[in-house]
């Protein structure tokens, strides 16, 4: 098979470029193993992250033959017998090949604070949480930051204030987490055109996400709940 992969290195290269390499993959592997091996057996300047390998950590989100996907999650049968493209996530400054500089996306999560907020010290055995809460909860959870639908997103790309999808899906994740004591202010921050209201929901978010978080829900539930606040405001209740 022909595996064809963007290649930049910003100090030596002028502009990001194709380079074929032919390789026959084995049956089962995934495109992450295809890449690891071009690697160890023609090509060991070629550079991409990767950690756990199962779909977990997030590091292996790329361009597969035009698609946003996890590497290990991507058999290289089911792409077909032709050729394969690989290309580094877009929107995002390209650091060495497939590696992107994902500062952005990190700073934007690291200001919604994504940490429960609880009141008081924590009880022994724990927070305990009803079933039906984390119901509600659970759905956020399972964002392994991948940064792919920050990627994706079109608001993201023209605007790098904006908070982007997983941010802000985080934020609604601890806003009806019934352990979360974080003041209705905290909400207000990303009351803006750099927050929720930024969105153009056009749902390229909930596309991408190779773990079905949704986060344009997240968006849509934390403008309900700025909306809900700012009502209960006005006929002079705590939000
Ligand atoms: Fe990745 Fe989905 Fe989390 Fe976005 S919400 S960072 S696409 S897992």
């Amino acid at each position: 098979m022909i595996f064809k992969i963007l290649r930049y290195e910003p100090q030596r290269d002028e502009h990001p470029h194709f380079q074929l390499y032919r390789h026959e993959p084995k049956p089962q592997d995934t495109v992450l193993e295809a890449l690891k091996d071009i690697r160890d057996q023609q090509d060991p300047s070629l550079s991409f992250r990767y950690s756990c390998r199962e779909a977990v950590c997030g590091s292996c989100s790329l361009v597969i033959n035009g698609r946003i996907a996890l590497a290990c999650r991507t058999q290289v049968s089911d792409l077909g017998s032709g050729e394969v493209v690989i290309e580094p996530l877009p929107n995002l400054e390209i650091l060495k090949d497939l590696i992107v500089d994902l500062k952005p996306f990190w700073e934007a999560y690291r200001r919604i604070e994504p940490f429960l907020q609880a009141q008081g010290d924590a009880p022994e055995a724990g927070h305990r949480v009803e079933e039906k809460d984390m119901e509600r909860v659970f759905q956020y959870i399972t964002c392994i930051l991948c940064a792919s639908c920050y990627s994706a997103c079109p608001v993201a790309t023209r605007d790098g204030r904006y908070a982007g999808p997983a941010a802000l899906a985080k934020l609604y994740r601890f806003a009806v987490d019934p352990r979360d004591r974080r003041p209705f202010s905290a909400l207000e921050r990303v009351d803006g055109p750099d927050g929720v209201w930024g969105c153009d929901t056009v749902f390229r978010c909930n596309d991408v996400c190779p773990k079905d978080v949704r986060p344009a829900d997240g968006i849509e539930g934390l403008r309900r709940k700025l909306i809900a606040g700012k009502w209960k405001r006005l006929i002079g209740r705590k939000p």
